[in-house]
Parts: structure tokens; C-alpha cells; sequence
């Protein structure tokens, strides 16, 4: 009797544990996920636009970052390098990859076209080629993608661009050849690099503002959220089919009139002022108050 006690005291014992252990390990894991990596401190971000998707999604396979923007945009080197591979491939589309010195690679997907060929040496910041939506992509963006070593089919050398970049969030607007405005902060070395958004124009499509798919979400749905008809939605995809892939992002069309597409530097009052309302009438259409964020590309009900 006294035996099977201490038997039972013995397994629970054991299994609080394996239960800390495995939590400190995963905040060992999650710590060193969120390091920005020493040999890429000086990398730029390949083209301008909003980041759309991050690295993990789509049940861990989406090995790269998306940033959607306009078809043409200038894509970017984000360190010097050589194209070690520069082709039209069905699921990357226009595709051209970049060896650098320090052994990782990065790839450029999706693009529109191609300005560089196989063996080149190319500089940072020298342009690859533009943003497009070329091979397997719904709407206008760069797929791209960080490998610590070489990319091989199965991306086991993949790392999150955050860890070169900087923690970023969907939704965030990038700028080509520069770094991250929200980060490059307190990387050992170098300097804090500050960006002033407010004399910067942001060239993303004004008349389009980026939706990603979230589970249980449908055509219809987003359509009626945005006030707009589901045909549009997509045209502007190039969709066929209405199935929706989580995470997928959507680019929605702004008809004039049916909303404001809020810009970097804009507040609830300088807003109110160019749209001719009053702004307590913009806040109540929107269930907003003076204290609640707005975000470029958010639409705002304008009535
Ligand atoms: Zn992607």
C-alpha cells in the first residue's frame, strides 16, 4: 500500500519534470528564433511593399516571406552575391537565387520578370528583376526566402527572414534597400537605424489593400467586409475557383467612394480633414475613439 504511494508520488514527480523540461527548451528555442543573425546584420529588404505572410505558416510550409506590392516593383539583392540560378519554374514562377559570401542563400520568387543571368555577380541592392505574380501565386507579390547553407527541395536550411530582418508582423510596410523602420534596434554594433516615414512616399497601389484568409473564411465573407462583389475580388486575384487557402492573401479592390485606404502618417483627424467630416462622425462609422490605432492600409467607412 505505502509502496504503490510512493510509486504514484515517483510518476508524478517524473512527469512534472518532463513537462518543465520540455518548457524550458522551447523558450531556449523560441529565444534563439528571435536572434537576429550576426552574419546578415547588414542586409536590405528586397523590395518595397507590405509584408502579407511570414515564415511557418500554412502548417510550417511556407518557408519564406511574402511581400505583396505592385506588379513591376524593383526586386532587390539583399546583400552582394553571385545568381547561382536564374529560370521560369511552374510553382516559383520567375525565380532567380543568390549565393553570398557568407554561405546563405536567398530567393527571389514570383517575379515578373527577370534582369540577371546565371554566374553573375551582383552587388546589394543591385535589382534582380521586378515583382510579379508568376508560377504558383495568387496576387502581386515577392516570395522570399533565407537559407543558412545551400536551398535544397526539402528547405531543412531555411531560417525565418526574421532572424535577418527583424521581428516583424503581417500587415508591416517594408522598404526596398533599406531595413526594417521597426528594427535594427539593439543588434551588438551597429547603430540604430531610424526611418522617417513621413517624408517617404509609400508606393504600394492605393487602390488596393492586402486581406489575409483566415480559417472559416469565405469569398462571400470578405466580399461583404469589404463592400465589395465577389467577382471583384476575383479578377483581382486571377482566382477561378472560390476555394480559399488559410493564410492566403487577397489583394481587395477600392472602388472610389466606398471607403478611405488609411496611409502611413495619417491620424483620425488628418483624415477627417481631407475627407470633409467631422471627426467624432468618423469615429462613430468606424467604432473607433481617439485613442484606437489606425494602420496603412486599414479602410475606413466613409459616409
Ligand atoms: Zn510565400
Amino acid at each position: 500500500m505505502i509502496l504503490d504511494y510512493v510509486r504514484r508520488l515517483l510518476i508524478v514527480f517524473l512527469l512534472a519534470l518532463c513537462v518543465s523540461i520540455m518548457f524550458f527548451t522551447g523558450k531556449i528555442a523560441k529565444a534563439e528564433t528571435n536572434k537576429i543573425t550576426e552574419e546578415t546584420v547588414s542586409w536590405t529588404f528586397p523590395v518595397e511593399g507590405m509584408i502579407t505572410d511570414s515564415y511557418g505558416t500554412r502548417s510550417g510550409t511556407h518557408k519564406g516571406m511574402d511581400i505583396g506590392g505592385d506588379i513591376g516593383s524593383p526586386v532587390y539583392s539583399v546583400a552582394k552575391g553571385k545568381v547561382i540560378r536564374s529560370y521560369l519554374s511552374p510553382s516559383y514562377g520567375h525565380v532567380v537565387f543568390i549565393r553570398h559570401e557568407n554561405g546563405y542563400e536567398t530567393v527571389y520568387a514570383h517575379l515578373e520578370s527577370r534582369l540577371v543571368e546565371e554566374n553573375q555577380e551582383v552587388g546589394q541592392g543591385q535589382q534582380l528583376g521586378n515583382l510579379g505574380n508568376t508560377g504558383r501565386s495568387t496576387g502581386a507579390h515577392l516570395h522570399f526566402e533565407v537559407h543558412r547553407g545551400e536551398w535544397t527541395i526539402d528547405k531543412e536550411n531555411a531560417i525565418d527572414p526574421y532572424m535577418v530582418f527583424g521581428q516583424g508582423e503581417v500587415g508591416q510596410l517594408v522598404f526596398a534597400q533599406e531595413r526594417d523602420p521597426y528594427q535594427a534596434v539593439g543588434v551588438s554594433g551597429t547603430a540604430e537605424i531610424t526611418h522617417d516615414v513621413s517624408t517617404k512616399e509609400v508606393h504600394i497601389n492605393e487602390n488596393m489593400v492586402y486581406h489575409v484568409v483566415h480559417k472559416g473564411e469565405t469569398l462571400w465573407g470578405i466580399s461583404q467586409q469589404y463592400n465589395i462583389s465577389v467577382e471583384d475580388i476575383k479578377s483581382a486575384n486571377g482566382l477561378i475557383e472560390t476555394n480559399l487557402v488559410v493564410n492566403q492573401s487577397l489583394a481587395i479592390p477600392q472602388s472610389a467612394g466606398s471607403g478611405y485606404v488609411v496611409k502611413q502618417g495619417d491620424t483620425l483627424y488628418s483624415i477627417s480633414v481631407a475627407e470633409g467630416v467631422d471627426v467624432n462622425d468618423l469615429m462613430a462609422w468606424n467604432g473607433l475613439d481617439l485613442k484606437s490605432p489606425i494602420y496603412p492600409q486599414q479602410v475606413l467607412n466613409i459616409q
